[in-house]
């Protein structure tokens, strides 16, 4: 596994999103264990302590992920490959990168930010000031999962607080009058939970389609869909059932991302020609 060069966000928008998941998450975490939790579980119960090790889990395992998309690189290595040659059908796949002045292999795309091609391209990923590709997809996927997850269950244990403290009078007060610090901080956080939530879950419903048919952002077509358990495979790797578990747990992916199993079953524009 190769590491990129230079691992950091390109701009200030990015600086700036990266940095408030990186601070939100624990000060989120700091907030649930410490203030609601003990509010809704006898503390030392049983669903007291499986509540703090989910927490912890999902809280290590989203930054581990978020980091690993930040610094795994996933660039076309030019010194490596080498297009297929001329005459030969699969060369047809390959395309001509105008900027990197090079044969790029199939899906990979240039990205102006990164300033490479990347293997099997699916976008620039803000959050981690990179691109998410043959490499990272399977980071960037488990922390959309976890993180959507997170969302859910940390927004409705923070909703059953409020509901259960009667948080309309805390309501009335913010338009009212002055109230205590920790209702303020509370209804905070409970806002950026919902922002959260929102966020995870549109990203959630866009992408498990793609990952469910072996599609990235700029396939056109079932081209490249070869069945849910293959497509599985090509985002987690072989051990795909582990890998929620932890980033650290290595998953060997069924291409090099140079070349692709295609579904036989896809009829290009081209093979008619051919035909
Ligand atoms: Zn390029
Ligand atoms: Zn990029």
């Amino acid at each position: 596994m190769k590491l990129r060069s230079k691992p950091y966000p390109k701009t200030w928008f990015e600086i700036l999103l990266s940095l408030s998941i990186l601070i939100l998450l624990p000060v989120t975490f700091v907030f649930d264990i410490f203030f609601i939790l003990p509010t809704l579980h006898e503390p030392y119960s049983f669903w007291y302590y499986f509540n703090i090790v989910l927490a912890v889990f999902l809280n290590l395992n989203i930054e581990a992920n978020m980091l690993a998309g930040m610094l795994i690189d996933t660039s076309v290595d030019y010194e490596q490959c080498q297009p297929p040659p001329e005459g030969d059908a699969a060369r047809l796949e390959w395309r001509h990168c105008t900027v990197c002045d090079r044969w790029a292999p199939p899906r990979s795309w240039h990205c102006k930010l990164c300033d490479v091609c990347i293997l099997r391209r699916d976008h620039h990923c803000n959050i981690v000031g990179s691109c998410v590709g043959h490499h990272t997809m399977r980071y960037f996927v488990c922390f959309v999962i976890q993180f959507t997850f997170g969302s859910v269950y940390s927004t409705i244990y923070h909703l059953y607080f409020m509901l259960r403290y009667n948080y309309t009078l805390v309501v009335l007060h913010l338009i009212c009058g002055p109230f205590p610090l920790f209702e303020l901080v509370t209804l905070n956080v409970f806002s950026w939970k919902l922002l959260a939530l929102y966020s995870t879950c549109t990203a959630f419903r866009y992408y498990l389609p793609h990952v469910l048919h072996g599609t990235v952002r700029f396939d056109r077509g079932p081209k490249y869909d070869c069945g849910l358990a293959y497509n599985l495979r090509c985002v987690f790797g072989e051990r795909m059932f582990l890998v929620l578990l932890s980033p650290f747990i290595s998953s060997k992916l069924p291409t090099d991302g140079y070349s692709f199993q295609i579904n036989p079953n896809h009829i290009t524009a081209k093979s008619v020609m051919a035909v």
